[in-house]
């Protein structure tokens, strides 16, 4: 087991591990690094890490592992800061919603992908941020993606896949174009639509009435859209070849649908939303 884990970014993603790390006694010690002051002297007070420094090489110089859990367009300029005290055997992971675009970051920032590289991605967190919204149980029985490439060093992804184990995450492994294509699916779009629908109603005059008479089914779809905006920025632009060719298939979908509801052509409305019950039914019932 490591020795020293230095977390870049002690925010929701990298507060809960640091905290699940240490309710699991997974390493002797945990250094934040990141670029207010006020949220690392707090994340110390919480006991979320041991020590933080604000220059992310110093906050890295000497540790086992580090965890890149900053937004993803903050990646490349990230790991450029580590570059000269990544060592030989410094094992490098990532949080990221993203999996192509931060390889891709790494290799810019390092000129090579290192063989202790990991990328890797819970699938797990809330629509709020920082560490003040951090929990040691958010991994629990969720998913981690590893996105190890062909020269990663298994010996660094077990390490990985250990760490994640020890914070209650069943880990998985899948390659990088897949990753983003399920994510695209399951998580980008959906974010992408919730913002697009809050904004639209909120731009609406009689938004007061709207908002107003609110209730269950507007709250359940719309969560999301309180979610950080430049986590979904970064999210967005990272993947946007993916969600893309989605947004492309969804408008079909959608214009499918206004022609229905338009030529009162119902038999389409209840064949599509028979077939989303069932579907979303048997996702929920399977856990
Ligand atoms: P967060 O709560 O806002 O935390 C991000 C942290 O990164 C903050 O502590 C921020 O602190 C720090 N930071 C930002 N830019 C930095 C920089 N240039 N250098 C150093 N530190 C920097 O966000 P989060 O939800 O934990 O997301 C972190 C990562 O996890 C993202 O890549 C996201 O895609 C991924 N992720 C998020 C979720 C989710 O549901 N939230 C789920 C899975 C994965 P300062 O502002 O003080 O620098």
């Amino acid at each position: 087991m490591p020795g020293r884990i230095c977390i870049i970014g002690v925010g929701l993603i990298g507060g809960s591990f640091a905290r699940a790390l240490k309710a699991a006694n997974a390493c002797r010690e945990i250094v934040g690094a990141g670029r207010n002051e006020a949220q690392l002297v707090r994340a110390q007070e919480l006991g979320v890490i041991d020590a933080y420094a604000l220059d992310v090489a110093e906050a890295a110089r000497g540790a086992d592992v580090v965890v890149l859990a900053v937004p993803v367009g903050s990646t490349e300029g990230v790991v450029r800061q580590l570059a000269p005290v990544l060592g030989p055997n410094t094992i490098l992971t990532d949080v990221g919603s993203t999996k192509a675009s931060v390889v891709a970051a790494v290799e810019r920032a390092l000129g090579t992908l290192p063989p202790r590289f990991v990328p890797g991605h819970p699938i797990a967190g809330t629509e709020k941020s920082g560490v003040e919204a951090s929990f040691a149980e958010l991994f629990q029985q969720r998913r981690v993606i590893l996105t190890p490439l062909s020269h990663t060093d298994p010996e660094a992804t077990a390490t990985v896949r250990r760490l994640w184990e020890l914070a209650g995450a069943e880990v998985v492994e899948m390659d990088v174009q897949h990753h983003d294509e399920v994510l695209a699916a399951t998580s980008h779009l959906p974010h992408l639509l919730a913002f697009a629908l809050v904004d639209t109603l909120a731009r609406m005059e009689e938004r007061r009435e709207i908002f107003r008479f609110a209730a269950g089914g507007f709250r359940d779809f719309t969560r999301v859209a309180s979610s950080d905006p430049q986590m979904w920025h970064d999210i967005c632009l990272a993947n946007r070849d993916a969600l893309l060719d989605l947004l492309a298939t969804y408008q079909a979908d959608l214009d499918r649908l206004a022609a229905a509801v338009r030529e009162g052509r119902g038999e389409v409305l209840l064949e599509t939303f028979r077939r989303a019950k069932a579907a979303r039914d048997r996702f929920t019932e399977s856990g």
